[in-house]
């Protein structure tokens, strides 16, 4: 994709600012933060990951009950392809930050593990992680390169443990959020002075009610995301620009 160069604004320097001013900051990211690794947001119409297939259909928990391999030739693509995947400056920028005591971990929406891979140590992913699946029956747990294979004829993976079915540990349509990642990120949205929210619309749960958290405990948001938000109004800074030219802008500005 080709790119303006982008005019670096006084935002930065301010958002470098807050940081630096800041005893607790917190990461909270969403699908935004991975776009310039080249995975597209899922609610960007035309090129967004479900542009041409309805979510319900496949990425459902019921579907994957019901119909394991219509869910399968759906996702074990998607698998292949977010394995692929390799971080951003973005996420490479929030990793230092922790590196130099600026950051005190990162709350992501994101399952493609490109945080931890970027060298994050302190990540909590509320939707899960394509990093393991799992047996539905026996709960034997299989790494990523594991997975595939596991596939019987039919394009469903099959335990080698016990003939169940094996799920990828992320949170599919219909199913509960992974309580202790939900109780982690609260405890750290509570502790933030500051909550830094990148490439995230803030329309969701959980990422919709994190930075009310912050807010109400007397911290600050700041904001880098494309578009608007909820929170717009309520944030100290907000930057419209790429995520990963405005954070390297950030880095440079510390
Ligand atoms: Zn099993």
């Amino acid at each position: 994709m080709e790119r303006q160069v982008a005019t670096k604004t006084t935002g930065a320097t301010d958002l470098a600012e807050l940081i630096a001013e800041a005893d607790s900051v917190v990461a909270l990211t969403g699908a935004g933060v991975s776009v310039p690794s080249g995975i597209p947001d899922f609610r960007t119409p035309e090129t967004g990951i479900w542009a041409n297939v309805d979510p319900m259909e496949v990425a459902h928990i019921d579907v994957f009950r019901r119909d394991p391999a219509h869910f399968w030739s759906y996702y074990r693509p998607r698998f292949h392809d977010l394995g692929d995947k390799r971080p951003n400056a973005a996420h490479e920028v929030l990793a230092k930050l922790e590196r130099q005591g600026l950051l005190d971990g990162v709350i992501t929406q994101n399952i493609d593990r490109l945080h931890r891979a970027a060298g994050s140590a302190k990540v909590v992913e509320v939707h899960g992680s394509i990093e393991t699946s799992s047996c539905l029956d026996c709960r034997a747990g299989y790494g990523l390169e594991d997975v595939d294979a596991l596939f019987d004829g039919v394009g469903v993976a099959v335990c080698s443990e016990c003939g169940g079915s094996v799920k990828p540990d992320v949170v599919l349509f219909g199913e509960m959020l992974p309580a202790a990642a939900i109780e982690e990120a609260t405890r750290m949205a509570e502790a933030a002075d500051l909550m830094l929210c990148v490439g995230s619309s803030l329309a969701v749960f959980p990422a919709a009610g994190l930075p009310r958290l912050t807010l109400d405990t007397g911290g600050a948001l700041a904001i880098v995301t494309k578009g608007p938000t909820p929170y717009d109004g309520a944030a100290e800074i907000k930057l419209e620009g790429e995520v990963d030219e405005e954070l390297a802008a950030v880095l440079a500005a510390l």
